[in-house]
């Protein structure tokens, strides 16, 4: 058994120690007279949840700033899919990485993934020791050929190597229901269901989705998913922002977990998130980054401020996206909608945390630290990450950072053009 103290750590307003054995939090006590592996001294620092970010593209950090300023499909058709077409699984791996590490220095502990390659994505998060649900992005165009090679992809997923499958878990992915024919949808759902795995898909990102949808379907994205069998508990929407009331209904009625992308939503002025209505309605909302092509960075600590801010302009009510539901749409549901017992800092819980530094000028005063990350803290305030009872950044430094990062400013060159 591997054991982790944690000394003098302020938790909850109160000075506290925190005990970690193997991957749990085992014991939150003052004082506590344990011999173990390894100590920590929080003090001056805070202990916190760590972030769960639902929706990421993490392979495309290679692209971050390449073409911003742009319509999303013709971002996609002209900027990203054409380059996406010279990525290898190599680069993937680097990108990969080096999204990881943006992640970490940022507090987060776990991320949905859907791209290309996953059983690379799984390799990435497993060396660095984060969280990951990592899906390859079944995308056909409608085109029967490339359906067939999709699920024969989906297929090889399932049955590829599993690294450190106490972190790292595998789902399954249709990237929208404009780029994926009913039966890859089908075929993809079926999986799913039938190895118990979760379902990551993006849904109602755009108006010019529902209304092509409403025009070729006769229903909403969100009926054409539910007749094709794709929603349920274990179903993750990305973005969802153009739901009426009847798609809001069924979403709330068979608990579909809703993933939030206020960044990429506002940049490419896709539309902004029904935060406090759907939040009314019952529905489950996570919180997620999307890529560092469209956000153009990995930090969840910005999402949460966008997030408190565009629930309140979209409902024009100030008490609408308060901190503390904004930091446990980003903790703890995060967590739950993907089935770990993590995201609140309590024994018995899985061990993943940051300690932030109570001394950053960002954090002081201290009235409410909660309302300090969300609307004021950057990552300057984030001292450690801890995953899995595993220490993956302390004093803001993680091992090898210097060394992925040059890795991706000689790989971006081949990009330019
Ligand atoms: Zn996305």
């Amino acid at each position: 058994m591997t054991s982790l103290l944690i000394r003098n750590v302020v938790h909850n307003q109160k000075q506290t120690d925190v005990l970690i054995e193997n991957n749990t939090f085992s014991r939150i006590a003052p004082n506590l007279n344990t011999r173990t592996d390894n100590v920590i001294d929080g003090s001056g620092k805070a202990i916190l949840p760590g972030f769960y970010n639902t929706h990421s593209h993490a392979g495309m950090s290679v692209f971050r700033g390449i073409s911003d300023d742009k319509e999303l499909f013709s971002w996609l058709h002209d900027d990203i899919w054409p380059r996406e077409a010279r990525l290898t699984s190599d680069i993937i791996y680097h990108a990969t990485k080096f999204s990881i590490l943006e992640m970490i220095k940022t507090g987060t502990v776990f991320f949905a993934d859907m791209y290309f390659e996953p059983q690379v994505i799984l390799k990435a998060a497993a060396e660095m020791g984060i969280r990951v649900a990592a899906s390859h992005s079944a995308l056909d165009l409608f085109d029967c050929a490339r359906c067939e090679q999709e699920k024969r992809k989906t297929d090889a997923y399932l049955n590829c190597p599993h690294p450190c499958p106490e972190i790292t878990a595998k789902v399954l992915t249709i990237h929208a229901v404009y780029s994926a024919s009913p039966e890859l949808i089908r075929y993809t759902t079926e999986t799913a269901r039938k190895n118990n795995m979760y379902l990551h898909i993006h849904a109602c990102e755009t108006q010019k989705e529902v209304d092509d949808c409403l025009s070729q379907n006769g229903c909403t994205p969100i009926e054409y998913l539910d007749r094709l069998g794709a929603l349920n508990e274990k179903t993750i929407l990305a973005h969802a922002i153009f739901l009426n009331d009847r798609d809001i209904e069924l979403l709330s009625r068979k608990k579909v977990r809703l993933c939030t992308n206020p960044v990429s939503n506002y940049k490419l002025a896709s539309g902004v998130f029904q935060f406090q209505k759907l939040l009314e309605k019952g529905c489950i909302i996570t919180l997620g980054t999307d890529s560092m092509a469209s956000n153009n960075n990995l930090s969840m600590l910005e999402e949460m401020k966008l997030c408190a801010l565009s629930a309140k302009i979209q409902s024009m009510n100030p008490t609408a996206g308060a901190a503390e539901e904004v930091f446990k749409i980003a903790t703890r549901n995060g967590a739950e909608a993907f089935g770990l017992n993590a995201g609140i800092i309590a024994e018995g819980k899985l061990a993943d945390c940051i300690l932030v530094d109570l001394n950053n000028h960002f954090l002081v005063p201290n009235y409410n630290l909660i309302s300090n990350m969300v609307y004021s803290a950057d990552s300057s305030c984030i001292d450690t990450v801890i995953c899995n009872g595993k220490i993956l950044m302390q004093n803001h430094h993680i091992l090898g950072e210097e060394e992925i990062t040059a890795k991706i400013k000689e790989l971006s060159e081949m990009f330019r053009n």
